[in-house]
């Protein structure tokens, strides 16, 4: 049976990436740091939960620790935004804090977890990191993570390879259904970037999930060291 790790499962895009590989009968291990939700979890999927925060080294440590007899799939799903940023006449501690906080919750929590796993990665294995359309454009931790994220991505898809192991990053654009912008998405913003889709509509953690598992998949074995994009036509490549 694949064994399958979902960072960040316990709601939003990860919970749906989860359900996705429980459909196929797969053993699957969501994590997140908050235990109360993450068990609800894990109890509704039918998911094996680990309580862990990507960016504490000694909890990915213990998370690795589960999977001594070998790993599949690492979806790296586990981000988000960590806090408004600082006016621009605080003192520069401060900013340097809000700049890590967001690096080490969007960058670094992926490399903690493939690095503590890469012995125990199988080959025929995916490693799927989670970015985002934001990484395009935007001059903030979170965005800049997620660039940098996809740029780490290409030379860990060029190190697992002989391993035959495929390494990947999705980017979404706005998708529904999440808990990433807390209540601080307005119908304004809303449309606004409903608008800037092709397809005049706003993206579904389905849509995600759907790419996650075909990259996870014996049809996407070509595929890797790839950004692929799920946004609508928000954001468009040649
Ligand atoms: P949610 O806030 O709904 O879900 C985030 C999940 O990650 C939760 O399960 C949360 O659980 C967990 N999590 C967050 N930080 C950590 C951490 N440090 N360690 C372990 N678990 C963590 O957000 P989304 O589902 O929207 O986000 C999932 C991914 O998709 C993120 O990487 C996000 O950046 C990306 N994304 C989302 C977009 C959107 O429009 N929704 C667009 C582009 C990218 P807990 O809080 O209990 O830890």
């Amino acid at each position: 049976m694949r064994k399958i790790l979902v960072t960040g499962g316990s709601r939003g895009i990860g919970y749906a990436i989860a359900d996705a590989f429980i459909g196929d009968g797969a053993d699957v291990t969501i994590t997140g740091r908050d235990g109360d939700r993450l068990t609800a979890a894990g109890a509704r999927l039918g998911a094996r939960t680990v309580l862990a925060d990507g960016t504490d080294t000694d909890a990915v440590e213990a998370l690795a620790a589960h999977f001594h007899d070998g790993v599949d799939v690492i979806v790296n799903n586990a981000g988000g935004f960590t806090g408004a940023p600082p006016a621009a006449a605080a003192p520069l501690a401060t900013h340097a804090d809000h700049w890590t906080a967001g690096l080490r919750a969007n960058l670094l929590s992926a490399v903690l977890t493939v690095t503590a796993l890469d012995d125990v990665l199988r080959g025929g294995g995916s490693v799927i990191s989670i970015g985002s359309i934001g990484a395009e454009y935007a001059a903030n931790p979170y965005s800049t993570a997620k660039a940098a994220l996809a740029a780490w991505n290409a030379g860990l898809s060029a190190s697992l390879g002989a391993r035959d192991i495929t390494a990947n990053v999705v980017a979404p654009g706005f998708i529904d259904g999440t808990d990433l912008f807390g209540g601080g998405m307005t119908a304004e913003r809303r449309a606004a970037l409903i608008e800037r889709t092709h397809v005049k509509r706003v993206g579904q953690v389905a849509d995600v999930a759907a790419l996650v598992h075909f990259l996870a998949s014996d049809r996407a074995r070509h595929i890797t060291g790839q950004t692929l994009h799920v946004n609508g036509g928000a954001h468009t490549t040649r």
